[in-house]
């Protein structure tokens, strides 16, 4: 039996923010960070509870790629005062931190007799779905650690394009390769099926189509709320479906070398596209048709399959061109004898990275070295 799951309910649109007026509660724990607080959409969240006479408590210091360390101190936090209300507004990172808030509090004081919380994900980037997945993603030292449970999953998804306006546009480029890298690990996942396969096709469609105005105009409303959506659905397609290597290998490469997430995706994904549909050999494997299927839905030359995944990769180069990504990890100033003596380190972490088992190819040491040496340029 396989099953798709749908949980959080979405609202979205250019006035989503508006259904936080709807949600009960008494008491909230706002979990944000220091750029929600500057560019004002934290007050926009706090200005809505004010109104409806509601207390909360704001944690805004929540760092990107969130550590163990962040993680205590949110629920030493949250312990202190307990919400019936968690609100999370901000990228991924922040996301991640308030689901592992919540889920660690409630498993190591498991006698405290209360109620988990109603979590609401307000996402301010278009990259990670966290707001639909029940992943979240913790720092241990100098490893990503990916936790997944259902109980994880938000209860409400808010999707409100005004909240992304103000990404700048390298980390709207990063964010955006993020969602398009979902999309595709999802559609070759070996967990994938007809209900993540519709999501994933949509989601490629959109990123090509928008991402290059929302990196050129980032108040360009219309595009921001595409990628916004596009970014829910990847969430959607890769919480049933799960990813692949391009993942594994960026979690390492994000945990040892701070390259941010969506940027080591980008850098990698062409690498494990090439890899997965043996464009070096045959060129006929499963994943090789399937991209082949997005390049022909692309509008891109699709005639084989090998005409298909090379129409892809030239796609997938270009887009990061026109917004200025680097190439390789060279362009990313990780030095290359720093890389070299970190490169076993990261290909154990990769092995074991929980996005592995569901890659259509299965990889040993040797391939991931590879891939990285390859990517490193
Ligand atoms: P992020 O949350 O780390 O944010 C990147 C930067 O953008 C931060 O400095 C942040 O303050 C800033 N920012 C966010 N919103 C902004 C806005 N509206 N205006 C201006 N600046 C803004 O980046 P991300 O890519 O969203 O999240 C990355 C993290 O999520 C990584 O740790 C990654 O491993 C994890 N992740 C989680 C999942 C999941 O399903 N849980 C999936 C993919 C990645």
């Amino acid at each position: 039996m396989s099953e798709f799951l749908l949980k959080p309910r979405i609202c979205f649109g250019q006035d989503a923010l508006s259904a936080l007026t709807d949600v009960s509660a008494h008491s909230v724990l706002l979990v944000t960070d220091q750029a929600m607080v500057k560019f004002g959409l934290a007050s926009r969240v706090t200005n809505i509870l004010r109104d409806r006479g509601i207390a909360f408590q704001i944690w805004d210091d929540v760092v990107a790629d969130p550590d163990i360390a962040t993680v205590v101190r949110g629920m030493k936090l949250m312990d202190s005062r307990y919400p019936d209300l968690v609100i999370a507004l901000g990228g991924g990172s922040v996301i991640d931190a308030a689901k592992a808030v919540i889920f660690a509090l409630a498993q190591t004081r498991p006698d405290a007799g209360r109620e988990r919380p109603c979590f609401v994900a307000i996402p301010t980037t278009s990259g990670t779905g966290s707001e639909v997945t029940s992943f979240s993603v913790v720092k241990a030292n100098a490893e990503k650690l990916v936790l997944v449970d259902p109980s994880l999953l938000p209860d409400i998804a808010i999707l409100d394009p005004t909240l992304v306006a103000s990404v700048p546009p390298a980390i709207t480029a990063d964010t955006g390769m993020d969602v398009l890298c979902h999309a595709l690990e999802a559609y070759v996942s070996t967990a994938a099926s007809d209900f993540s396969d519709a999501l994933a096709e949509k989601v490629v469609q959109q990123v090509f189509r928008y991402l290059p105005t929302c990196w050129r105009n980032g108040q360009d409303l219309q595009a921001r709320e595409k990628m916004h959506n596009a970014s829910c659905m990847a969430g959607m397609a890769f919480t049933n479906a799960s990813l692949g290597i391009t993942h594994s290998l960026a979690h390492a490469l994000g945990g040892v070398f701070r390259v941010p997430h969506g940027r080591a995706n980008a850098l990698l994904m062409a690498q494990v596209v090439a890899w997965n549909a043996d464009f070096d050999g045959q060129c006929d494997t499963a994943a090789a048709h399937k991209y082949a299927r997005l390049a022909h839905l692309l509008d891109l030359p699709a005639s084989s399959a090998r005409e298909g995944v090379a129409s892809l990769l030239v796609a997938i180069e270009t887009l990061k061109e026109e917004m200025q990504m680097p190439a390789g990890i060279r362009d990313t100033a990780v030095d290359a004898t720093d890389f070299e003596r970190r490169l076993p380190e990261m290909v154990g972490q990769a092995l074991r990275d929980s996005c592995t088992p569901t890659n259509p190819r299965a990889p040993d040491a040797q391939a991931l070295t590879e891939l990285y040496r390859r990517t490193y340029g």
